[in-house]
């Protein structure tokens, strides 16, 4: 016999990959909550999608939750979307020219976002994401009003432009990190920080600072450090407040736009339509592909160039790959995709909160529409920041883990939503569900 061979690990090509990746790449991923931080272990390298199914490098297939982070509203690859991307790419994927798609798609959002005759969108500019969409609403209201400051919320996500990534939400909720290295004191200072939902707090903050503050850029729905509504009443005081001292309200629904109804949350909110002055969008908007926007009153918007004095511009804005992608994504997204959204979400929160309470786990699935996220260890329904860093996160590890080994691919945080799609379906659904209880007893443990 010849000398002995040592067991090998059997070979994975997601942590091959990794591996490959860390070396070329920081983190060895182009966003960082792709990098399983929080849970531990390899990313799955994904090698293709189709409806809710996504598979990896293994080969593998996994019932898919993330959808992209929202965007994929339909399902991965809906065949109508892709002949349209097909499409347009052959026509020339950039030119650098105003096209007619970006007229249709402003036409599209203008007519889609309305309650009876009121529309917030008098006007819409194209970006390529959602960090640009809402770094330029922010220059829009300063411009505006002449003013400097912003007030944000705690928890709350916008992007990763430099004023808006004090204590945000998302990756940085994720890392726990208060904010960013490599943004000037002076220009955090600019940023005024609220908790969430607590109406005293920003009464007080416009009495102290009101003539100088520019605007409020709120979460539609607070979806990025899990789901956190804004409680009745908050959002109308936060517009009343904000108009009484001259400022601008820009609500952020990159994440919430036609996702959550066909005119976003503010289509869907309880509470009526809230008279806000911009509002920008993201993910769903441009199905999959990088295009973003911002939108709201046609005097605030003509402010920006070639009309007026604040600028903004991109070689790639209203890419005609990307508006072609979503003008079939929003064209598809009628009434019965957001009821199979919805009808999903509600089998799997069911499913979700059955398992969790017969394995003995606390826990609270605080939802906005067809959003929804876990908070373990309490049955709190969080309404701040605070509250939701308040809960047993170390459960999520394991869930998330054994949710993956039974096929069912998890946003890799507990500070994520949970994402559904018109895709998912009674197999999928199914797969799901047949997963969820050993998963609740491995956050038991
Ligand atoms: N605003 C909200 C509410 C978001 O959820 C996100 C992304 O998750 C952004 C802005 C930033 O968008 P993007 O990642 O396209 O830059």
């Amino acid at each position: 016999p010849g000398p002995a061979v040592p067991p090998q690990e059997p070979f994975d090509a997601n942590a091959a990959l990794f591996e490959r990746a860390q070396r070329r790449i920081p983190g060895g991923v182009n966003s960082p909550v792709r990098a399983y931080r929080s849970v531990g272990g390899a990313p799955r390298f994904l090698s293709r999608a189709s409806g809710a199914l996504v598979f990896d490098a293994e080969g593998r297939e996994y019932v898919d939750l993330v959808a992209s982070w929202g965007p994929a509203l339909l399902g991965h690859a809906h065949p109508a979307v892709i002949d349209a991307v097909r499409t347009a790419a052959t026509r020339g994927l950039s030119f650098g020219a105003p096209t007619e798609g970006e007229v249709e798609l402003a036409e599209l959002v203008h007519d889609r976002v309305r309650r009876d005759s009121t529309t917030p969108i008098e006007r819409l500019r194209l970006v390529s994401t959602g960090t640009e969409a809402t770094m330029t609403a922010i220059r829009l209201v300063r411009g505006a009003t002449g003013r400097p400051l912003i007030v944000k919320f705690a928890g709350h996500y916008h992007g990763h432009s430099d004023g808006l990534l004090a204590e945000a939400g998302s990756g940085v909720a994720t890392q726990g990190l208060p904010a960013s290295a490599g943004v000037p004191e002076p220009v955090a200072a600019q940023t005024l920080v609220l908790p969430y939902n607590d109406e005293a707090a920003l009464q007080a903050a416009f009495d102290e600072h009101g003539d100088r503050i520019a605007g409020v850029i709120t979460e539609a729905a607070a979806a990025n450090m899990g789901v956190v509504v804004p409680h009745d009443g908050f959002d109308r005081a936060l517009v009343r407040i904000a108009h009484e001292h001259g400022a601008l309200v820009i609500s952020d629904e990159v994440l919430t736009g036609f996702r959550v109804h066909p005119g976003g949350w503010w289509g869907h909110d309880p509470a009526g339509p809230l008279d806000v002055d911009l509002i920008t969008y993201g993910k769903v908007i441009g199905g999959g592909m990088p295009l973003a926007a911002l939108g709201g009153r046609a005097d605030v918007m003509d402010l920006l160039a070639p009309l007026g004095p604040v600028y903004q511009a991109g070689t790639l804005s209203g890419n005609p790959v990307a508006v072609a992608a979503g003008i079939a994504t929003l064209r598809l997204a009628d009434a019965d995709v957001y009821a199979r959204v919805d009808a999903a979400a509600e089998r799997v929160v069911t499913a979700l909160d059955a398992a969790l309470t017969d394995a003995g786990v606390p826990h609270a699935i605080p939802r906005a529409g067809s959003l929804f996220s876990l908070v373990l260890g309490t049955d709190r329904v969080p309404s701040d920041y605070d509250e939701v860093r308040d809960q047993e996160a170390w459960r999520f590890p394991p869930f998330f883990h054994a949710m993956l080994e039974q096929g069912v691919s998890l946003p890799p945080s507990v500070f994520e939503a949970w994402f559904l799609t018109a895709a998912h379906d009674d197999a999928a659904l199914s797969r799901i569900e047949a997963a969820l209880p050993s998963a609740a007893r491995a956050a038991a443990s």
